[in-house]
């Protein structure tokens, strides 16, 4: 497998360029790596570049890079989930798993019951498991992460023309609720809420409800929040 490397900014036309320091540092001590070898490059924005390694020290890679280009390994439609964040070493779960299946925003909510919203420090550690994962799996575009906000707010801000899907154990079918929203018909947006351990108030079902949103059941067990949010991804991506 090709090793990646992210490079915030990439030249339009290539040439010889440093990695940046974390980069640099995990390239040179975790993967060896040694003048000569092939690597690819990529910033984000959707373009990736192929690259030699020019030379290599304990905290310098510098490569050779050509011309980026752009490869689209993203969804057809934009994915959003809006979730209330658990724990840190869950999060970091929750954030690989959906940059790996392609959701487009990650965005962190807080709820009524929402025990402690994430800091931005914690939220800026996520935008970095979220560049880790992509190195993995071979995204060009980087799932953003927004900061925390609240749900009454959040629903203020969705997209009206959405499939839009609030996961509540007390709801519809998530199959037929996403064939009458058309949430899966390959091109229409969808956006999904998950709650917090305590799960949604009623009152913050009702608000949903009252503005589009449909409550799915994801069957009679409860699972947890990451759990929660990859299947109904799954659901969809995979359909
Ligand atoms: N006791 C809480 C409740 O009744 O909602 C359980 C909360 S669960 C740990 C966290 C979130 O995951 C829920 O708010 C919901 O969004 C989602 N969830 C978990 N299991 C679910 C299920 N079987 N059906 C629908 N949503 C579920």
């Amino acid at each position: 497998m090709t090793r990646r490397y992210f490079v915030p900014e990439l030249s339009p036309t290539g040439g010889p360029l440093g990695l940046p320091a974390d980069e640099a540092a995990h390239a040179a001590r975790v993967m060896r790596a040694t003048p000569g070898d092939r690597v690819v490059l990529f910033c984000g924005d959707g373009r990736e570049a192929e690259a030699e390694i020019t030379s290599v020290d304990k905290r310098h890679v510098f490569v050779l890079a050509e011309p980026p280009r752009n490869v689209d390994r993203e969804l057809p439609f934009p994915l959003s989930v809006a979730a209330s964040l658990p724990k840190a070493d869950r999060a970091r779960v929750l954030v690989e798993k959906l940059t790996e299946l392609g959701v487009t925003q990650l965005q962190p909510l807080v709820c009524q019951r929402t025990q402690l919203a994430p800091s931005p420090a914690a939220i800026a550690k996520l935008r970095r498991a979220v560049v880790e994962a992509s190195k993995q799996c071979g995204r060009n575009r980087l799932m953003q992460i927004g900061e925390a906000t609240s749900f009454s707010q959040y629903l203020h801000q969705t997209d009206p023309d959405a499939a839009s899907l609030i996961a509540h154990p007390d709801g519809h079918s998530l199959a037929v609720t996403l064939k009458s929203s058309g949430g899966d018909d390959g091109h229409s947006p969808v956006q999904i809420a998950v709650g917090p351990e305590g799960g949604f108030t009623d009152a913050e079902v009702e608000q949903a409800v009252e503005t589009g949103w449909q409550r799915i059941t994801l069957g009679p067990r409860i699972l947890r929040i990451e759990t929660a949010a990859t299947a109904i991804v799954a659901r969809i991506v995979l359909a």
